[in-house]
């Protein structure tokens, strides 16, 4: 309980900061939360001094690279420029996008990264790996072919801001989190950006099981919005048509779902529950 609190109040300190401080960009990846504190206390985020905002942490992109659910909520919210970053502490550095938004550029004098397929053969660009790094900017404990277990691919076209630099695209999935359902592989990204999208949906969570012959099992547990109509009916119809897919579809309150999806020791709120292994 301590632990929720404090996250409550970590949050609120930096929704409120964002009034009090006037500062101008945001990094962070609680940004959301910003605009729903902004949403349920009434206040005017574009009142507020913040222009631009770096997300790290959470996909605001589609593998199309136009923004996903996350992004057109956030900016349809808050006029301010989005930025996506990929990075981790290990690397000690990012890949940001420029203004044109069309992935993150790569500091060739920092890393090398490469995307793998399942053989550890080099990709081409536009085709989903493994990303794989080696760091050059790291003295102490430098990574060689770090797998990082995440699932991007490249693009090397020159970028419309001029840079020649290879640019990574958003992360598709993480590969230990590959779903193989009823002969379709999939990742659960996939699913989040679909359910984020419908408005008939409050919350959900996603369970991940193997079942009596083996194969992976997908459940959804399900929060309606109030008021919905023909909900269940929407639902399957837009995974069948986005994914070719329906999964085992659930419903249930939304204290039960959020109860769910809280994750001891961790910050983040978790929609994906794993039980494969
Ligand atoms: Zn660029």
């Amino acid at each position: 309980m301590k632990k929720i609190i404090l996250f409550i109040a970590v949050l609120l300190t930096s929704c409120s900061q964002i009034f009090a401080q006037r500062p101008t960009s945001d990094p962070g990846h609680e940004n959301h939360y910003e605009v729903l504190y902004a949403k349920e206390n009434n206040l005017n985020l574009n009142q507020s001094s913040v222009r631009k905002i770096i997300c790290i942490g959470e996909n605001i992109r589609e593998t199309d690279l136009s923004l996903n659910t996350l992004g057109k909520r956030i900016s349809e919210s808050w006029k301010v420029e989005l930025y996506s970053t990929y990075a981790s502490t290990e690397q000690q550095t990012a890949f940001t996008e420029c203004k044109h938004g069309k992935g993150g550029h790569h500091h060739a004098d920092l890393l090398i990264f490469e995307i793998l397929d399942d053989e550890g053969n080099q990709l081409p660009p536009g085709v989903a790996g493994e990303l794989v790094i080696t760091t050059l900017g790291v003295e102490a404990m430098p990574l060689l072919r770090y797998n990082t277990g995440d699932i991007c691919t490249y693009y090397d076209e020159i970028c419309e801001c001029g840079r020649t630099t290879s640019r990574l695209s958003p992360v598709s999935g993480r590969k230990q989190q590959m779903i193989k359902y009823n002969g379709t592989t999939l990742y659960p990204q996939a699913l989040f950006n679909i359910l984020n999208s419908m408005d008939c949906i409050q919350d959900y969570i996603i369970n991940l099981v193997k079942n009596e012959l083996g194969s992976d099992n997908v459940q959804i547990i399900i929060a309606l919005r109030q008021g919905s109509v023909n909900a269940e009916s929407q639902i399957k119809q837009g995974l069948q048509s986005a994914l070719r897919i329906v999964p085992e579809l659930k419903f249930g309150s939304l204290a039960e779902i959020q109860k769910l999806q809280v994750d001891e020791g961790k910050r983040k709120i978790n929609k994906l529950i794993d039980k494969r292994k």
